[in-house]
């Protein structure tokens, strides 16, 4: 799928606002800080196409990309700021869900979590949501390079095991740092397999 230049397409609020499901598309989802952005900005070769920190909290968007003529990359909301209002949890929950469930063309999620923090209760939830909507989905662990080679064996172990919960997921991990460009040429090739 990795063919052409990655361009902004548009930020989506509602269901009706999801451009026509015409080309395979891959999401990128995460909780909030795991590092989405600066993944999402490496893996495109772009400084800033996602930005880099978001306010916690704010109401947020499905943002679509092209990845040149033949398909979307998305980017969905971070999540888990306990600090967001309980309506835009809802609101954001909703939109997710009839995402997730009602897109023919998703090929793929990409679920970010943090080398440091392994799998939190936020994160089963969204995989349930995988589960739930057929999606296939995969781990990506970011921010590599600050935890040492014991301790990602570690969250590698508690990651696969708590995989295992979930029937869409795919056992392989992608460890990635988007400050060292680890990960990233792989995590291109598997996108770019898939059609
Ligand atoms: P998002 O909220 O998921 O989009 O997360 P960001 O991409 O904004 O990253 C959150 C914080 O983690 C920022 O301070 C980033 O600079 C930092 N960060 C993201 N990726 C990496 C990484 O690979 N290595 C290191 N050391 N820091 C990272």
């Amino acid at each position: 799928l990795f063919a052409g230049p990655v361009d902004f397409l548009k930020g989506v609020v509602a269901m009706d606002g999801l451009p026509p499901a015409d080309r395979p598309e891959v999401c990128f989802a995460g909780r909030s800080n795991a590092g989405k952005s600066s993944l999402i900005n490496a893996l495109t070769g772009r400084k800033s196409l996602a930005r880099a920190s978001n306010t916690p909290g704010r109401t947020q968007e499905i943002n679509y990309f092209t990845l040149g003529e033949r398909a979307y990359l998305v980017d969905l909301p971070g999540y888990g700021f306990a600090k967001a209002p309980v309506a835009v949890v809802a609101k954001w929950q909703a939109l997710l869900k009839n995402y997730l469930s009602g897109r023919p063309t998703l090929r793929r999620a990409f679920t970010l979590i943090d080398s440091r923090h392994g799998v939190k209760d936020v994160d089963h939830e969204i995989m349930k949501l995988l589960d739930r909507s057929a999606v296939p989905f995969q781990v990506v662990l970011t921010k590599a390079d600050k935890i040492g080679a014991q301790a990602m064996e570690a969250t590698v172990a508690q990651v696969q095991e708590a995989l295992q919960k979930h029937p869409a997921a795919y056992p392989e991990l992608v460890i990635t740092s988007s400050e060292k460009g680890q990960g990233i040429a792989t995590l291109r090739a598997i996108i770019a397999s898939l059609d």
